[in-house]
């Protein structure tokens, strides 16, 4: 059970610094392959297309041409229809020049290489001032002039691929809008077998280090990712893939999910209730949580175990060890183990800085040697599971910064590291219908995925 435990705390961290990697890896690709295409050189890019943008503009007209019909250019596709009765519309081709923005740059070197002067930097920083827009210029963005007869008509500073700060001159001076795209979300399925590693065989499977990540988490409180996992363990996963111009983007949540350990089957199904909470739960409504943290602090080892009795170091004399010591540093953050009320908060003798939680089921954890206290937690004050209550530190009887945590179940000291933990509460009475006609209605989205998986793969295996 000891060394379980360990080892659940390293794997996201190996997890992670492989993730890592591969990011770096890929953040060099992006930024060295444009760079060979067009070096610093300005790119002329296709006019702003507004009707992408859920704040749509119309663009700028001069006043001799027509004024366009803001459909003919938020809707390309009807203009675009042969439509013999209507005179086709002169569109203005707009020539915006795009800057890459450099390590270093700033609205100066930028409009100067945009061929702009001191006097339009003013008018712009003037027209920006008491707004965060153009205040974050980082490299890999990008900035985009219209200059028509020497004068600045727009300014566009694309933040990333949603966020995009389009400046206008109008008649009253220039303004700024904030156009924000809202990416559209699509029901993913990802399966997998495990060959190697959870890590590599789910990455080939299609899914993102983050949505790897909340798969371990998910599954976590039943199935140690370091230690359980065997060749033939199999995966199958609904998520949230999010779009942008039929782009993949990010991952968000997983949605439903099964996972066969050792032959074991185990699934998790997402259910936000009435109230808002969204959690996961086994389909016949178990949470997937427990009550209990297993350990309430990310530790880099244990440093004493729960023992009736022991050689107290500090004390010179036998003790009995009622407790687990998790060795971290000074200012590591301390987890609440469960909901629950504090009941105890100040120095407790040997104990230093303490801290005692009283939990449902006469259960109650005990948290000793803090530096500090998190700050608004008083006596009495309520806190949630996973909330950071204070922090590591060496205050009263300790040789060395660490956490000494304790769990009392009917006033009976039990071992943190084996003691049974409750399950997190089911899904509420009120809700059971919601989260059964949800969790059926996931699972049957899952096996269509699935048996379509399964048709696909037997036509490519050869007969
Ligand atoms: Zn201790």
């Amino acid at each position: 059970m000891t060394p379980l435990i360990l080892q659940l705390r390293r794997l996201p961290r190996l997890h992670l610094m492989t993730s890592m990697a591969i990011l770096i890896a890929v953040i060099t690709i992006v930024l060295v392959w444009p760079k060979e295409q067009s070096p610093a050189e300005p790119v002329n890019s296709t006019p702003f297309d507004s009707s992408s943008v859920s704040n749509p503009t119309t663009p700028a007209v001069t006043p001799s041409e027509p004024e366009p019909k803001p459909d003919s250019l938020d809707t390309p596709e009807i203009a675009a229809e042969p439509a013999p009765a209507l005179k086709p519309v002169p569109q203005r081709v707009e020539n915006w020049v795009e800057y890459p923005v450099k390590s270093g740059d700033n609205l100066t070197t930028l409009f100067k290489r945009a061929g702009l002067g001191p006097r339009d930097v003013y008018r712009i920083s003037q027209a920006v001032s008491g707004s965060d827009a153009l205040s974050r210029l980082r490299p890999g963005q990008t900035l985009a002039f219209l200059i028509e007869d020497g004068l600045l008509r727009k300014l566009r500073h694309a933040q990333d691929r949603l966020n995009t700060t389009l400046i206008e001159l109008t008649d009253t001076g220039y303004q700024v809008q904030q156009l924000e795209r809202t990416p559209e979300s699509r029901t993913a399925y990802a399966e997998g077998t495990i060959t190697r590693s959870l890590f590599l065989d789910a990455s080939e499977a299609g899914l993102s280090n983050k949505t790897i990540m909340q798969l371990a988490e998910i599954f976590g409180w039943d199935i140690d990712f370091a230690l359980d996992i065997r060749e033939g363990d199999r995966f199958r996963i609904l998520y949230e893939q999010d779009y942008l111009d039929d782009a993949p983007l990010d991952q968000s949540r997983i949605l439903a999910a099964e996972f066969i350990n050792q032959g074991k089957t185990f699934s998790a199904i997402r259910f936000t209730d009435s109230k808002g909470n969204s959690q996961y739960f086994a389909p016949d409504g178990r949470s997937m949580r427990k009550a209990f943290l297993r350990s309430p602090v990310d530790f880099s080892r244990i440093s004493s175990r729960f023992k009736p009795e022991r050689y107290h170091p500090v004390l010179g004399k036998k003790r009995p060890h009622r407790g687990v010591d998790y060795a971290a540093a000074t200012g590591t953050p301390i987890k609440a183990a469960g909901d629950g009320k504090i009941i105890w908060r100040g120095t407790k003798g040997g104990y230093g800085r303490t801290i005692i939680l009283q939990h449902g089921g006469n259960i109650t954890t005990l948290y000793a040697h803090l530096s500090r206290y998190q700050k608004g937690l008083n006596n009495g004050a309520r806190v949630k599971q996973g909330q950071v209550i204070g922090y590591v530190g060496a205050s009263g009887l300790a040789t060395g910064p660490h956490l000494h945590y304790e769990f009392r179940s009917n006033g009976v000291h039990k071992n943190p590291l084996t003691v049974a933990l409750p399950a997190a509460e089911p899904v509420a009475s009120e809700e059971r219908a919601a989260f059964q006609a949800e969790s059926e209605r996931l699972l049957a989205v899952l096996n269509q995925h699935a048996n379509i998986h399964l048709a696909l793969s037997d036509e490519e295996s050869p007969k």
